[in-house]
């Protein structure tokens, strides 16, 4: 692979960092002196509450002026630092996406304190809302429903204009049967049709794209990534997909099937979601969030991701259970620090030999967080 599809520009690092500005967020990225080796990625975990998935960072070590290593060709390794002191509870910044996808039907049903309405989701964050509230956002071009002004507008800008009035019922027919038990619910096709619409819209070599270009430089299968490869799901639907959307996968070698395979492998990487109780039943949900992936891992984390489970903004009907995160503070974050999230959820409780042991999907060496290092 090309050296340049392996490191993180330092515009892509500031076309981040501009997004954390503009909301107002008290962090920036950076280069850490923490860094960690990627191996591999685990298979969505079923549990009662969402498992927040790899984030998985980060080759190798680096120093803190990194920037001399990054022109050497060396991995980079960045995290996400307070520019202020943050409080206890704070949420540090949301992270919204248009590369997710989920299990439930266009229209549904959403239960509001405790009384079930009819609803919809919302084609781009992929939230519940309640039909009754009227604000149903559509684009002039069709009948797709949105929660939101900012929704609309993001499908438009990122991924909506190569989809519309393309046919992809061979895709979706998977979904047209309610009954499809949630664990065998193929969210992979969804999430490749998301990424390959927005890779097209944009123009873009796929690997420059910011959404892919952002997450983890180590694309290298781990041994998970690699035992659940397929033709299908690597090779024809990816392929089928492109067909749809115009390209000729023949001719335009910027989707070539080592490029299929690097998206691939990112997005497994990075991917957040798994299955929560929904209203009828078990919802499975699946998202890359790109602001997110910079957070290094801590078995002490300072912060914590949260579902953005209810949404109240300006022209926006109430929405549940959006692709949107939460970056929220655990305890109080001095200015400097770095914030990091927990990988592995709650076994941070466990031994170091233990929390290696489930480190292990995405450090191929010892974590080196404060704990760890106290522990040794
Ligand atoms: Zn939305
Ligand atoms: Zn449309
Ligand atoms: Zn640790």
């Amino acid at each position: 692979m090309a050296p340049e599809y392996l490191k993180r520009s330092a515009a892509l690092i500031e076309s981040a960092n501009s997004r954390l500005r503009e909301m107002g967020a008290p962090c920036t990225i950076n280069y850490s002196i923490i860094g960690r080796r990627t191996q591999q990625s685990t298979p969505l975990t079923l549990s009662k509450t969402l498992t927040w998935k790899s984030v998985a960072e980060f080759v190798g070590w680096n120093s803190q002026s990194g920037t001399s290593d990054i022109q050497k060709g060396e991995p980079d390794t960045l995290g996400v630092f307070a520019t202020s002191d943050i409080q206890e509870g704070d949420v540090i910044f949301t992270d919204s996406t248009p590369w997710g996808s989920t299990s439930i039907p266009a229209i549904s049903k959403v239960t509001v304190a405790g009384r079930t309405y009819p609803g919809f989701r919302c084609e781009n964050c992929c939230g519940m809302t309640n039909i009754w509230h009227r604000v149903i956002h559509q684009a002039e071009c069709c009948t797709t429903n949105y929660c939101s002004r900012r929704c609309l507008e993001e499908a438009k800008a990122t991924y909506h204009k190569a989809i519309c009035g393309r046919d992809f019922s061979w895709l979706m027919n998977s979904q047209k049967n309610e009954a499809t038990p949630v664990h065998t619910f193929d969210l992979d096709r969804r999430m490749w049709l998301r990424i390959l619409a927005i890779c097209v819209q944009s123009g873009l070599h796929p690997l420059d794209h910011p959404l892919i270009a952002g997450l983890t430089p180590n694309y290298e299968s781990g041994e998970d990534v690699s035992r659940r490869w397929s033709l299908e799901t690597h090779v024809d639907v990816p392929q089928r997909i492109l067909t749809t959307l115009g390209v000729d996968v023949f001719k335009d070698m910027r989707y070539d099937t080592w490029v299929l395979q690097t998206i691939w492998a990112r997005m497994k990487n990075n991917a957040h979601g798994g299955v929560s109780e929904g209203y009828n039943g078990p919802v499975a949900t699946e998202h890359v969030n790109s602001l997110y992936s910079f957070i290094n891992h801590s078995c002490e984390p300072n912060a914590e991701a949260k579902d953005v489970f209810s949404t109240f903004t300006p022209c926006s009907a109430p929405v549940f259970g959006s692709t949107t995160l939460a970056i929220i503070a655990k305890k109080s974050i001095k200015q400097g620090e770095e914030i990091f999230v927990s990988y592995i959820g709650e076994k941070t409780e466990e031994t170091r030999k233990q929390r290696n042991e489930a480190l292990r999907n995405w450090l191929s060496e010892e974590c080196q967080c404060t704990k760890c290092r106290r522990e040794a």
